[in-house]
C-alpha cells in the first residue's frame, strides 16, 4: 500500500451488550488515541449488536468514509459471535478453516491442561485471502483484510486483547501507510475557576500555538469541580510533539498560576499526594457530608500510606462531639453545617492523629435538609495546618447529592493543595 494512503478510520464496535444501559464501548477510545498518534483521523464510530446483517450493513456503510475500518468484538467461539461470518459475507469472501490456528488454539488449551472444545474450531475460520493476526492474550486471532480502497482490521472484544493486538501487530502494519503527522495529546487541569475565566486567561496563549511550526489545537472543557484544557499537537514524531507541548504548557502554567493543578493529566488527589510526599507532611480527615470520599480518593493513589494517617466519617452530631472533640455548644449555636464546626473538625482530627494537616468538611448534600439561610449545597471545608492557622471556605455547590459530595471533596483537596504550594 502506498505511503500516506491511510488517513481516515471508522470504528465498528460489535456486541449486543454495548447497546444496553450496562456496557460502554471503550475499545474505540483506546483505538482512537492510537490511530491519532499515527496521524489517522477517526471519522465515525458505529455500535451494533451481534447480528450478521447489522454488522455487514455497518461495515458497508463505513466504507465510503474510511481508508481503515476497525471492527472489534464478536470473535468468540459461541453461536452469538458472528463477526467473522458477517465480515466474510460483506466482502464476499469464503470462510475456510485454518489448520495452523486450530493447532495454536489447541496448544493454548493444552498449556492449561485442558482439551480444546469443538466449538473453538469456529475461531479458526478465516476469510480466504485475509491475513491472520496473532493474539498474544487470547484464543481468537484477528484478521487483516486488504481491499483496493480499504483495509479492514478485525479484532476481538476484550479490551486487554484489543490493546495488546493493536500495539504488537496492527500499529506496525498501519504505520508505513498512515499519515506523516501524528496527533499527541496532553491534559491540563485547573481548579477554583470558571470555564470562561480559564478560557479568557488561556486563549491569548493557546491561540498563538494554533499556527506554530508544531500546531497545537486546544479545547477548554468543564467537568465536575474542575476545568480541563485538552491540547492536541500535530507532529511527525512523539519527541517533536513533546517539545512543543512542554513549551505550550510552560506558557499556560505562567498565566494560570496556582490555579493549575497538573499538566500531565494527573488527578487532584495524586497531585496532593505528590506534594505531601515531597514535603514530608501527613494529613488526617474528618468528613461529614463527603462520607469518606476524600479518604477514598486520596487512598486511590498508590503509596498514599506515606501521608494519609487516618480519617473519620463523623456523620452524626454525637460522633462529631464524642470522637472528634467538637464542642456541643458550637453545634447548638451555629448548627452542624457551619464555619465553626468545620474548623473544629479540622482541628479535632489533626490533634487526634497528630498530623501536620487536618481537613474537616461539613455540608448539606441534599435533597433534604436545606433551609433559606443554608440551602442544599451549602458546604464548609476547613484546613488546619502546622502554622496553627485554620483556613475555611464556604461553598454553594450546585447539583444533586453525588455532585455536591464530589465538588466538596474537590474543594477540600484543593484547599490542601494550595496550602502546600504556598510554602
Ligand atoms: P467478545 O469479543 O464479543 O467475545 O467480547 C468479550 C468481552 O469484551 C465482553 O465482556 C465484552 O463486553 C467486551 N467488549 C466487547 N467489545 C467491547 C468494546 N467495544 N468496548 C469494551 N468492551 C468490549
Ligand atoms: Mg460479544
Amino acid at each position: 500500500m502506498a505511503r500516506n494512503q491511510l488517513r481516515r478510520a471508522v470504528i465498528v464496535a460489535v456486541g449486543s451488550e454495548l447497546l444496553t444501559p450496562d456496557r460502554l464501548d471503550t475499545n474505540s477510545l483506546y483505538l482512537t488515541q492510537r490511530l491519532n498518534e499515527l496521524g489517522v483521523h477517526v471519522r465515525g464510530k458505529l455500535v451494533v449488536g451481534d447480528d450478521r446483517a447489522d454488522i455487514a450493513a455497518a461495515l458497508l456503510a463505513a466504507l465510503p468514509q474510511a481508508d481503515i475500518v476497525i471492527v472489534t468484538g464478536g470473535l468468540g467461539p459461541t453461536d452469538d459471535d458472528v463477526t467473522r461470518e458477517a465480515v466474510a459475507a460483506a466482502f464476499a469472501m469464503p470462510l475456510e478453516e485454518d489448520a495452523e490456528i486450530v493447532d495454536a488454539i489447541r496448544s493454548r488449551f493444552a498449556a492449561r491442561g485442558l482439551s480444546m472444545p469443538e466449538i473453538n474450531r469456529r475461531q479458526a475460520l478465516v476469510p480466504g485471502g485475509a491475513v491472520v493476526l496473532p493474539n498474544p492474550n487470547g484464543t481468537a486471532p484477528g484478521l487483516w483484510i486488504e481491499r483496493p480502497d480499504v483495509v479492514c482490521v478485525v479484532l476481538p472484544g476484550p479490551p486487554r486483547e484489543v490493546h495488546g493486538m493493536f500495539d504488537t501487530v496492527v500499529r506496525g502494519r498501519l504505520a508505513p501507510a498512515a499519515g506523516r503527522q501524528g496527533i499527541f495529546r496532553r491534559v491540563l487541569r485547573v481548579t477554583g475557576r470558571t470555564e470562561s475565566y480559564v478560557d479568557e486567561t488561556a486563549s491569548p496563549v493557546y491561540s498563538r500555538w494554533r499556527s506554530a511550526a508544531v500546531p497545537i489545537e486546544t479545547s477548554v472543557l468543564a467537568s465536575l469541580g474542575q476545568i480541563e484544557l485538552h491540547l492536541a499537537a500535530r507532529a511527525e514524531t512523539a519527541e517533536a510533539a513533546a517539545r512543543a507541548l512542554d513549551a505550550a504548557t510552560d506558557e499556560l502554567a505562567t498565566v494560570l498560576g496556582r490555579d493549575l493543578v497538573s499538566s500531565d493529566g494527573a488527578a487532584l488527589e495524586a497531585v496532593v499526594g505528590r506534594l505531601l510526599c515531597a514535603r514530608g507532611r501527613r494529613v488526617a480527615l474528618a468528613e461529614s457530608c463527603t462520607g469518606g470520599l476524600i479518604a477514598s480518593r486520596l487512598t486511590d493513589v498508590p503509596g498514599s500510606s506515606a501521608y494519609v494517617h487516618a480519617g473519620w466519617v463523623a456523620y452524626d452530631n454525637a460522633a462529631k462531639t464524642s470522637h472528634l472533640g467538637v464542642d456541643r455548644q458550637l453545634i447548638d449555636v451555629h448548627g452542624a453545617v457551619s464555619e465553626p464546626v468545620a474548623r473544629a473538625l479540622a482541628l479535632g482530627c489533626r490533634k487526634l492523629a497528630a498530623t501536620d494537616y487536618g481537613l474537616g468538611v461539613t455540608g448539606i448534600a441534599g435533597p433534604g435538609g436545606g433551609s433559606p439561610e443554608k440551602p442544599v449545597g451549602t458546604v464548609y471545608v476547613a484546613l488546619a495546618g502546622p502554622d496553627e492557622r485554620v483556613r475555611v471556605r464556604q461553598l454553594r455547590l450546585p447539583g444533586d447529592r453525588k455532585r455536591v459530595k464530589f465538588q466538596a471533596s474537590q474543594a477540600a483537596l484543593d484547599l490542601l493543595r494550595r496550602a502546600l504550594i504556598r510554602k
